[in-house]
């Protein structure tokens, strides 16, 4: 979302009952890699690499992607509990992107964490009513009676009871643990809560339960709520709009009801199909060509989601059918990246690899119409009857390059959303000629 106004404000994606309360434009995280002794810089893990988004007063919105994504990095990036290497945070107007000391502190008053692991959230030797009051201390509230009766109501309003001031983290489920960690967060009467996938960590009973509690305290406190997960499923419950994250972007954002109604973007169709609550017997959802996601110190080229898109856009000289471009797109990632079979991993074959064991295993055809393939896949196949994977996937790669390898997408709106795809671009030809079903 490089260069344009946060989606708050943005024309395209109005909310138009909601003030902005956060707003982050061009976000970058880097992190430096460094060599020797002398810890020369030899590259940048580009953990998030230039997004974009608001969350407005009292709105929910779902920053969803897999591990890896940045998402974690962006909520941390956010609250300057990491610090950003670009970009600019605005909350209630102000930037916060350069504060320090007080000023500082008092922005983390109002922006409060509620971690993964609630184990990991709780000095064991603090009692309960002690860790809630830390922040009360920290913020200059020096009346032990007021902090104690503070907790005491913010115990019950998560569900516990004011009793449980006393007792210690380890005489508490993980649950109650969760529902402590909000009352934590809530102790200072903040605006925003940032919740990295706050029920990952529980079992699924317990998690519906703290997803209620957390819809409560929204409407309670009108709090806003910036929500982190790697489960389309649980930001389908909880969340107004999501953003969808994949190595250090942004691709696709939107109301969640539209988002999810009719994904625009190929890696949101591919993460919806991991769900299986959401019925993929009645969508057209897709897997990834690869499970491999590639490491953020070195993203692919063009679009970052081209190893592994389902929807790889085809040159346009290439005349083969759409089933049997998706089946090469994955005999030459998957190979790239390694991910053989074992029936020709020379690790694990049993005997010779011999041309028909290659086609069978990757579902290639004997014979393929477009005679640069055919003689590409015949060279591939013979490398890899060779042991030579790096080679068979150079001769995939030369004969089947793409625009979605070449050039990253830039910003399209399609049905008024933002989506970075070449598809939804109208200068780029996303619909080559494909030939007749000739892969069978
Ligand atoms: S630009 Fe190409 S690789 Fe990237 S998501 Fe779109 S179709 Fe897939």
């Amino acid at each position: 979302m490089s260069g344009g106004e946060p989606d708050v404000a943005d024309p395209r994606h109005p909310v138009p009952d909601r003030e902005p309360l956060l707003e982050v434009s061009d976000l970058e995280t880097h992190y430096p890699i460094t060599r020797g002794f002398l810890r020369r810089e030899v590259g940048r893990v580009r953990a998030v690499d230039g997004i974009s988004f608001a969350v407005g007063r009292g709105e929910v919105l779902g920053l969803v992607g897999e591990s890896g994504s940045g998402k974690t990095t962006a909520a941390h990036s956010v609250l300057r509990l990491e610090e950003p290497t670009g970009g600019e945070i605005r909350f209630d107007g102000e930037s916060v992107t350069d504060l320090s000391g007080g000023a500082l502190r008092s922005f983390r008053r109002r922006a409060q964490l509620v971690v993964q692991d609630p184990n990991d959230a709780f000095n064991p030797r603090l009692s309960i009513g002690e860790a809630v009051a830390e922040p009360l201390a920290l913020h200059g509230m020096a009346d032990g009676d007021r902090r104690r009766a503070i907790v005491e109501d913010i115990l019950e309003r998560v569900g516990l009871s004011a009793d449980d001031a006393d007792r210690y983290p380890h005489e508490f489920s993980g649950g109650e643990k969760q529902r402590i960690s909000i009352a934590r967060a809530l102790v200072c009467n903040p605006d925003l809560i940032v919740a990295d996938e706050p029920t990952s960590a529980l079992d699924a009973r317990v998690q519906s339960d703290v997803l209620g509690l957390l819809e409560e305290i929204r409407r309670e406190f009108d709090v806003s709520i910036l929500f982190i997960s790697h489960d389309i499923d649980v930001v389908r419950r909880f969340c107004d709009r999501v953003a969808v994250m994949y190595l250090g972007e942004i691709v696709e954002r939107g109301p969640i009801a539209d988002v999810l109604e009719s994904p625009a973007h190929p890696y949101t169709r591919v993460l919806m199909g991991s769900v299986p609550s959401l019925d993929p017997a009645d969508r057209d959802l897709a897997s990834p060509l690869t499970d491999t996601v590639p490491d953020p110190a070195e993203p692919p080229s063009g679009c970052r989601f081209h190893t592994r898109c389902p929807e790889l856009i085809p040159p346009a000289d290439v005349d083969v059918s759409a089933d049997l471009w998706e089946r090469l797109a994955a005999f030459r990632f998957t190979v790239a990246a390694g991910e053989l079979p074992p029936a020709v991993d020379p690790a694990t074959a049993e005997g010779r690899i011999d041309s028909a064991t290659v086609r069978e295993a990757f579902g290639l055809p004997e014979r393929i119409p477009d005679e640069s393939v055919s003689r590409a896949v015949d060279a591939a196949v013979d490398a890899l009857g060779r042991g030579r994977h790096e080679a068979a996937a150079d001769e995939l790669a030369a004969a089947l390059p793409t625009v979605c390898e070449r050039e990253a997408p830039a910003e399209s709106t399609h049905d008024g959303r933002p989506v970075r795809c070449h598809r939804y671009d109208p200068s780029v030809d996303a619909t080559p000629r494909l030939g007749a079903d000739d892969a069978s």
